[in-house]
């Protein structure tokens, strides 16, 4: 290979904007962070401020372009990753933004999904389109709140002077100064208004909603050139995107059916490759668009859980019975098991494959010898039982074993989860050397449209091993373990009252 050449990665979260300046060997070399500004203008309401998204972005994308003391004229393209959902409208003549940008984690809109659904066939007529349960999670109704609730917005959307994005769209507009209105068909796939099969906005719950087609971006794939940004005096293609959890499993080389990964951050987020086919979960998943480049669409089952790796931080900031989240892994791997002990984390209801908006939080098991570790250590091991419930689900949806799984995320760094994922499961936990995987399935996208890699098969040969998690329980032992797990969830089930 000739010289290095760079892919600047912008990976736009829900706490922080972060830059991640790769080279052509996928070395980092240089990283900027800042984080935003978090509303909660009322209970269960989440805002951000979408001027300050674009602010911090584009300010990491400078500091960490500048930490890496690379020349601007090497670097090749801008690839973007982004949190999924949160929807923001602007006005297209002058870049600002009608109102803040409404976050996926917002409830506001539960009402306007109960209303919709009420419509004969609309939640089938959804699951089919979209490959979505109907929520307020995802964008479409979101929208609609917006167009109610500023003055004048429906007729401007109608007359075309707004336009709506996710995050991504926002960006690429931004960075291209206004030229261009586009969004990836894996951000479009979590709108709720995409049809996943006929790869079209769907006219039918355009109607039910009452949001013009004017307002909607166009849908591109994941690796091409959507536009150039102004940077550092040069003209730079903006080259690849995909919504945060389709970047890592692109990052995590998951491009064959049957691949799967497992993010562990906040929240834990399995997805599988199905490949050109889309499975109608029988077992609370979604289907989602895994990843669209040059014509070719692939699809994913995606799981997902509540509370992952923010259970640790409970641990460290609700009970604080440990001081830092490295110290989790360490206590739990002191006691040789939980003493019986089972913590559900179900804070906020439990997610697939159980649905229960009215779980709550449950510690069973408990006896005059319990102590902090095991609690610790049953926390620990909650994140994992979690996971596998959605490995389980996935494998009765899909009909085929998963060989083994692919791992990312923050918590990941506690190497005794990560055992026990692998003890829990009887299977392979792999762990790559590179753990910014969101980061890097943007970069990848972005320097595949751009040359700066080849082929798939020239990057899924750039996938390396950090560690390795080999099961080493017995199987009785892991599916008595399971067994008890089971049990735990029941009782922490349908608990809060529906008000
Ligand atoms: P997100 O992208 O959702 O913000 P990250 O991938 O940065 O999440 O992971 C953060 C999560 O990982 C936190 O919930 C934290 O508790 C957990 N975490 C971080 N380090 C460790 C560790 N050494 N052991 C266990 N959990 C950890």
């Amino acid at each position: 290979m000739g010289e290095l050449s760079y892919v600047v990665a912008l990976d736009q979260g829900t706490t922080s904007s972060r830059s991640i300046v790769f080279d052509s060997n996928q070395q980092v070399v240089g990283v900027a962070q800042r984080e935003f500004t978090q509303f909660f203008p009322q209970e269960g309401w989440v805002e951000h401020d979408p001027r300050e998204i674009w602010a911090t972005q584009y300010g990491t994308m400078n500091e960490a372009v500048a930490a890496s003391g690379i020349d601007p004229a090497r670097i090749a393209a801008i690839g973007i990753t982004n949190q999924r959902e949160t929807t923001i409208i602007w006005d297209r003549a002058t870049g600002e933004p009608i109102y803040d940008a409404i976050v996926w984690q917002c409830r506001r809109t539960a009402s306007i999904v109960d209303e919709l659904t009420r419509q004969p066939g609309m939640t089938e007529h959804i699951k089919a389109a979209t490959g979505l349960l109907p929520d307020a999670y995802f964008s479409a109704t979101k929208i609609r709140w917006i167009l109610d609730h500023v003055e004048g917005a429906r007729q401007r959307a109608e007359a075309g002077e707004l336009a709506f994005g996710t995050v991504d769209s926002w960006l690429v507009w931004n960075l291209t100064g206004g030229a261009v209105h586009v969004t990836d068909v894996t951000n479009a796939s979590r709108t709720m208004l995409y049809d996943i099969h006929l790869l079209d906005w769907d006219d039918e719950i355009l109607r039910a909603l009452d949001i013009p087609r004017a307002l909607l971006p166009e849908v591109r794939s994941n690796s091409e050139i959507y536009g150039y940004a102004n940077f550092m005096g040069r003209k730079i293609p903006v080259a690849g995107m995909a919504g945060d959890q389709q970047a890592a499993l692109f990052g995590q080389g998951c491009f064959a059916a049957g691949d799967a990964k497992s993010t562990y951050g906040t929240g834990c987020f399995l997805l599988m490759n199905t490949g050109d086919k889309v499975v109608d979960s029988q077992n609370g998943l979604l289907s989602t668009i895994a990843c669209q480049i040059d014509g070719k669409t692939n699809y994913a089952l995606e799981g997902s859980v509540f509370v992952g790796g923010s259970v640790i931080q409970w641990l460290r900031d609700g009970l604080g019975i440990i001081s830092s989240s490295a110290e989790s892994g360490q206590r739990a791997a002191s006691v040789p098991d939980t003493g019986g002990v089972y913590l559900v984390p179900a804070f906020t209801g439990l997610g697939a494959p159980w649905w229960d908006m009215y779980a709550r939080g449950t510690i069973v098991g408990i006896t005059r010898g319990t102590t902090a570790d095991h609690i610790i250590r049953a926390a620990d091991e909650a994140i994992a039982y979690q996971v596998a419930d959605l490995v389980e689900a996935m494998e009765k949806d899909t009909g085929t074993p998963l060989t083994a799984l692919r791992v990312d995320g923050g918590a990941t760094r506690d190497a005794f989860l990560m055992q026990f994922q692998s003890d829990i499961l009887g299977k392979q936990v792999l762990r790559p050397r590179i753990l910014e995987t969101t980061a890097l399935g943007a970069a990848y996208l972005a320097g595949l449209a751009t040359g700066v890699w080849g082929s798939l098969d020239e990057i899924s040969h750039l996938w390396s091993l950090g560690k390795q998690f080999d099961p080493a329980m017995g199987r009785d032992e892991a599916v008595r373990l399971t067994d008890g797990w089971h049990r735990a969830v029941e009782r922490s089930r349908g608990w809060a009252q529906a008000s």
